[in-house]
């Protein structure tokens, strides 16, 4: 009966809260210098609150770990969908936060640690990096933009959020600046 219950191994984002505390500051430090002061950055109180949900989950993590050991089957297997729940929900903490690649790894669903994945891909690749597919393409009377904007992603290598883009034909990702205020810059459409 006890092969039912997955073996529980301690994670190593439970293993380094201290670490892991130290090493936030110093990124909010980071950002703190990056941050332009004159521009206004709705995201910065999201990215705040996403911090205390992480502190808050890794300190659940801990507690569930701790009590794991001790505990009777049946509750083991209660403190195991706890402990995934509480994962899916410092993932998504980290990702609020630009941590793409430390999102993958605690998040137990395998797709979504695929999208963490692409993401992380996105951000740190070169920005000029691009796929071979035409832009603009015809079809019937009129064309069709491979390029797709699948909305905002705060980038730590950037500063700030950017636009996550996809091309719809090969799903090659990569991020580019927000368009300016309200009305996005218009393409020229030449291919590629
Ligand atoms: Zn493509």
């Amino acid at each position: 009966m006890a092969e039912e219950i997955p073996e529980f191994e301690t994670p190593d984002y439970l293993k380094l809260t201290k670490e892991r505390l130290q090493e936030n500051e110093a990124r909010q430090k980071v950002w703190q210098k990056r941050a332009n002061p004159t521009s206004f950055d709705p995201n910065i109180h999201e990215r705040a609150r996403a911090a205390r949900i992480e502190k808050d989950a890794t300190e659940v993590l801990k507690i569930l770990g701790g009590q794991f050991d001790s505990a009777s089957d049946e509750v083991k297997g209660q403190i195991l969908d706890a402990h995934r729940r509480e994962r899916a929900r410092l993932a998504e903490a980290l990702a609020t936060q630009g941590r793409f690649d430390e999102a993958a790894h605690v998040e137990p669903n395998e797709l979504k640690t695929a999208h963490y994945q692409k993401l992380h891909d996105a951000v740190t690749k070169s920005d000029k990096d691009w796929c071979d597919c035409p832009r603009i393409e015809r079809v019937g009377t009129g064309t069709v933009d491979n390029r797709q904007n699948l909305g905002n992603v705060f980038s730590i290598k950037h500063g700030r959020e950017m636009t996550l883009v996809v091309c719809r034909k090969c799903l090659f990702y990569n991020v580019r600046e927000l368009p300016r205020g309200m009305t996005p810059a218009r393409e020229t459409h030449k291919r590629r």
